[in-house]
């Protein structure tokens, strides 16, 4: 069971790649622009200010309250599993983006790993594209390999 759960942490962990680069190219970017807009246009490095964007993090913990308060009371592992991954996403997405791409936390202001370099220059170039292709590239773990140069 313990081998179950742990490959079913990491398919949910990598599937919320794939969701949060949908949501942005289909939810943020599409009929909730209104709530994203202005990610693009007032973010400034190093201003923690809330921004509407930050209500999709609502958005995301419904579901992952909903699946831990039902794992619990049907004494489902598995939900549990799914829930506790989406949480893990989220954190890991709050210290990239938040943190060492947003800076609202005073750490990893210098990055040295070429990983999180390329990953600032990625996310960058989507909240301040050149080209179409910039604009374009949704994902936040996974992003092309142009941006490692
Ligand atoms: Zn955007
Ligand atoms: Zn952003």
């Amino acid at each position: 069971m313990i081998i179950k759960i742990i490959l079913l942490i990491v398919a949910a962990f990598a599937f919320m790649e794939f969701v949060a680069w949908s949501n942005r190219k289909y939810v943020m970017h599409g009929f909730l622009w209104s709530l994203h807009k202005n990610h693009h246009l007032t973010d400034i490095a190093g201003k923690p200010v809330m921004q509407k964007n930050d209500y999709f993090f609502l958005i995301f913990a419904a579901p992952v309250i909903i699946l831990i308060i039902w794992g619990l009371s049907a004494g489902n592992p598995y939900m549990i599993a799914i829930g506790a991954a989406i949480t893990l996403y989220g954190f890991i997405y709050f210290i990239f983006h938040g943190v060492v791409y947003r800076q609202r936390l005073p750490f990893f202001t210098n990055p040295k790993s070429a990983y999180i370099k390329a990953l600032k220059k990625a996310h960058m170039a989507h909240h301040k594209p050149k080209n179409l292709k910039d604009f374009n590239n949704y994902g936040l773990l996974i992003f092309s390999r142009r941006y490692f140069k």
